[in-house]
């Protein structure tokens, strides 16, 4: 099948693209901050399940008088806990390959970058790094490739394959996510039937002139084919679909607004928005010039977040390892859904022992190096259910964040079983003594406020008797 651009062009300006970056930096020149009153019609707004608009953001945006911001971090936490209960969700990432033939400015893995060890996991290696990751009790994954020829299609969906079939003791990965190039519809459709959870990409910048800069060669330097990887995604029946930017490539007020507009477009079009949002800052990495960034600050970003969690209220927001602890636990409070754990980002991480970062082999530094147990341990401590549920992909619920916001009792009937049966197994199948029994005293009480508990009850005895996967 033929692509046609023209098919998402706006109609009224032919050819042009529906995300228009003189009209994001008109609306950000022009806002004014909101006052009190103004501010709180639009919190309201979002309190009432509605998405924001680009101006209602913006004004969010501008409001930075530490009232304004004290309101925005209050609703987007009122709000998070309203739409997403207390519960986690928790995967990992599986580096496939690091051969890549574009030159992103930031990127370890560029072509150019001399220094860099390339590396290809072979099918075994696949194999031993998924049992390394079900050994520690992981179910979700997101697998992750450099752009290059070798990695087309049908191997993606070879790789994918591999990593479902691949089952150690009680262990298995449910859900197979991918972060991989740009693809054809065909190729998307190749990809989906091999049973990929959610397809993410990033289009780093929103702005086609920095895009530009960064991206200087490769296929990757094409904008528009970046910009409309999810209208392709979507075409070849992919529903799950990840938005993300690079933080510190140009302005964040910016990239929160383009994030915005991609979401709408999505919904105008294809009836359902974005799966999850992800908003990385760089880091360090292999030969980084840091000359050309323009580094976004903790306060700037924990701001971004709360403003995000209230613009897209049924939008997944994942923040990965590349934050420090400290920071990741805060967000979560304010609209973080989805984490990652135990990360290795080294080819063959999870199996090689090695213990030490060595950049010339990683795509970049983490900062957050706790092991799954430690992160779990943390979580629960602090209130949160870990989670690894997929059961709204599995049972053909896709479209899921929106069902919990607008379904009455979703969660209560739903998320938050099924974050505590994969609780429950986890603390049975891997978890240290201390948490085991911290855990399951954790899971009564969550499990007793629940209207349905009965059910629930039931289910988690089967599975202290050893039955799996019991979902709702
Ligand atoms: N190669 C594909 C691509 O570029 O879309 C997919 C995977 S790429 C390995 C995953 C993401 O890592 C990129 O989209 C980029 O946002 C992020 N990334 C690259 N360099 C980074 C750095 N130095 N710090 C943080 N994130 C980085
Ligand atoms: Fe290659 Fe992706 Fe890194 Fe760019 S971000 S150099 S495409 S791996």
């Amino acid at each position: 099948m033929i692509f046609d651009p023209q098919k998402y062009a706006l109609p009224d300006v032919p050819g042009r693209m529906f995300l228009d970056a003189e009209e994001i930096r008109g609306i950000l020149r022009t806002v004014r901050p909101p006052s009190l009153d103004e501010l709180r019609t639009i919190v309201g707004r979002s309190m009432d399940n509605r998405r924001l608009s680009l101006q209602e953001t913006a004004a969010l945006i501008a409001a930075d008088d530490p009232e304004a911001v004290e309101m925005i971090f209050d609703a987007a936490g009122r709000l998070k806990r309203r739409t997403y209960g207390n519960r986690i969700v928790l995967f990992a990432p599986l580096y496939i390959g690091n051969r890549c033939i574009n030159n992103c400015a930031y990127c370890g893995f560029r072509a150019g970058n001399g220094a860099a060890r390339r590396r290809t996991l072979t099918d075994a290696e696949i194999e031993a790094e998924t049992r390394a990751l079900e050994a520690a009790g992981h179910k979700r994954l997101i697998l992750v490739y450099g752009e290059h020829p070798a990695y087309d299609p049908a191997y993606i969906a070879r790789t994918v394959r591999t990593v479902y079939g691949t089952k150690e003791g009680q262990g298995e990965i449910r859900r197979v996510n991918i972060n991989a190039a740009p693809l054809d519809v065909d190729g998307f459709r190749t990809v989906r039937e091999a049973g990929i959870g959610t397809y993410q990409i990033f289009q780093e910048t929103y702005d086609p002139e920095l895009y530009a800069r960064f991206h200087p060669s490769g296929p990757k330097s094409d904008y528009a084919y970046r910009l409309l990887a999810m209208d392709r995604a979507m075409e070849a029946g992919i529903d799950d679909v990840g938005l993300g930017v690079l933080l510190g490539l140009g302005d964040w007020a910016f990239e929160l607004l383009a994030l915005v507009r991609h979401t709408n477009h999505l919904e105008a079009c294809f009836g359902v928005g974005p799966h999850t949002i992800s908003f990385p800052r760089i880091q360090n990495a292999s030969s980084l010039n840091r000359t050309t960034l323009a580094p976004v600050a903790d306060r700037d970003f924990e701001r971004m977040v709360a403003i995000l969690r209230l613009a897209v209220p049924y939008t997944g927001l994942i923040l990965t390892a590349r934050e420090p602890a400290a920071l990741r636990d805060r967000l979560i409070e304010y609209g973080v859904s989805q984490i990652d754990a135990g990360t290795r980002l080294e080819i063959g991480g999870y199996t090689s022992g090695s213990q030490r970062q060595d950049l010339d082999r990683e795509q970049f530094e983490l900062s957050d190096e706790r092991s799954l147990a430690e992160v779990i341990a943390g979580l629960n401590g602090r209130g949160q259910i870990p989670s690894f549920c997929t059961a709204c992909y599995r049972k053909g619920r896709t479209g899921e964040h929106f069902m919990e916001f607008s379904t009455k009792g979703f969660i209560k009937r739903f998320c938050t079983p099924n974050a505590l049966l994969t609780f429950a197994e986890y603390l049975e199948d891997y978890a240290p003594e201390a948490l085991r029994t911290e855990g399951w005293r954790r899971i009564g009480r969550e499990a007793a406020a629940l209207e349905h508990k009965n059910e629930l009850e039931c289910r988690l005895e089967r599975i202290r008797r050893g039955e799996r996967d019991l979902l709702f």
